[in-house]
């Protein structure tokens, strides 16, 4: 029987284990499908986590902080939690091996996707020359032409990144402003192989059976449509909480969601299920920042303490 159970190990359930096994509590494990670090380890550039004079990548910034939540005691399970229910005062967890976990305390830390463009081709060619990733992938297209597709600030810092690594970067955006910050669509200015492709809808990813080979756009107010030709497509619209372990058998959830499938919680981090909490990008109106996760998680990891007390 786990003292408390943490789902996923990003900036939120990485902090709530320091927290929560800082503070005294023993039995503590931190369940994370893959790798920990969550989401921000796909990131390029960061320069907004308070105390970083230079700029790190996503890896650089969680490199250690794996290593600091173990030495207070903090288990690593890396596992895939597929639901999370309860019976009576006791959480039972079900992992991806089979097995079935319980605990008295759960933190919901499991972050957000990213969320599909939903044009023809995205599909079809995603690892063929679509990507959600320039960390990863950037690198294939090395002189060469791609597009990224959205226009906040994922899809304008990462186009940046690509800048560095390609002949020419379009940038199609639906609107005619970005909704990215002023402080990076400066910085996109000043690169010259960045091409704005603004007011223009995604229509199609096209290519052959060696992958992409161009993405289709349509001016909104002419509905012109021409072919931007590329080798990759890197698509950033945004993302989707992932909540999916919280859904029961009936279809209900275990604690309460907004219509947009975040997690409701206090300033506590408390859901309305006595002892289940959530933190980071998962919580309502969650500013999706690695430091806000991270505050997150901390609120969280004391709070599993108090209950438990
Ligand atoms: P996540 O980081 O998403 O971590 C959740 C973890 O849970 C993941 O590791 C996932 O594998 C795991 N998981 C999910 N479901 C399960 C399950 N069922 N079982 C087990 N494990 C599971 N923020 C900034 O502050 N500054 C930036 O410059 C910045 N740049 C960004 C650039 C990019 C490209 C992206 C994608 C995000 C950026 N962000 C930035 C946002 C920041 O990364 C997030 O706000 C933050 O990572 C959220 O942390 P989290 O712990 O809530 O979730
Ligand atoms: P986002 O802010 O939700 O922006 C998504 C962008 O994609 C918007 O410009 C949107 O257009 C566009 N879009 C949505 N659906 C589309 C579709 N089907 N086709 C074409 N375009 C579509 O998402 P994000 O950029 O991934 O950022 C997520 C959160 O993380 C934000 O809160 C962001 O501030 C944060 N973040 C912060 C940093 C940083 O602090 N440096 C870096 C990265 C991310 P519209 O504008 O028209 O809606």
């Amino acid at each position: 029987m786990l003292d408390f159970a943490i789902i996923g190990g990003g900036p939120a359930g990485l902090t709530a284990g320091l927290y929560a096994t800082r503070g005294g509590l023993k039995n503590v494990t931190m369940f994370e499908k893959g790798l920990p670090g969550g989401q921000i380890t796909q990131s390029s550039e960061i320069e907004n986590y308070p105390g970083q004079l230079e700029v790190v990548t996503g890896m650089e910034l969680m490199d250690k902080w794996p290593q600091q939540c173990q030495k207070f005691g903090l288990k690593h399970d890396m596992n895939e939690v597929l639901n999370v229910s309860k019976d009576g005062d006791i959480f039972k967890i079900k992992l991806s091996s089979g097995e079935t976990q319980e605990a008295k305390s759960v933190l919901i830390a499991t972050g957000s996707v990213p969320k599909a463009a939903n044009v023809k081709g995205e599909a079809e060619f995603f690892g063929k020359g679509v990507s959600t990733c320039a960390t990863c992938d950037g690198f294939f297209y090395k002189g060469r032409d791609v597009a990224v597709i959205g226009g906040g600030d994922t899809a304008v810092e990462e186009a940046i990144f690509l800048a560095n690594i390609c002949k020419t970067v379009y940038i199609v955006h639906r609107r005619e402003e970005f909704r990215a910050s002023p402080h990076e669509v400066e910085k996109l200015k000043k690169f010259d192989n960045i091409v704005q492709v603004m007011n223009h809808t995604t229509q199609e990813i096209v290519g052959d059976n060696m992958g992409v080979t161009g993405v289709v756009v349509k001016n909104r107010d002419t509905d012109e449509e021409k072919t931007l030709d590329v080798m990759g497509c890197f698509i950033f619209v945004g993302r989707d909480v992932l909540n999916q372990c919280l859904i029961q058998e009936d279809g209900k959830s275990l604690c309460t969601l907004t219509d947009s499938g975040e997690v409701v919680v206090n300033l506590k981090m408390e859901t309305n299920v006595p002892g289940l909490f959530a933190a980071g990008d998962i919580r309502v109106d969650a500013p999706k920042q690695v430091v806000c996760a991270a505050g997150d998680g901390a609120i969280a990891g004391i709070g599993a303490i108090n209950f438990l007390q």
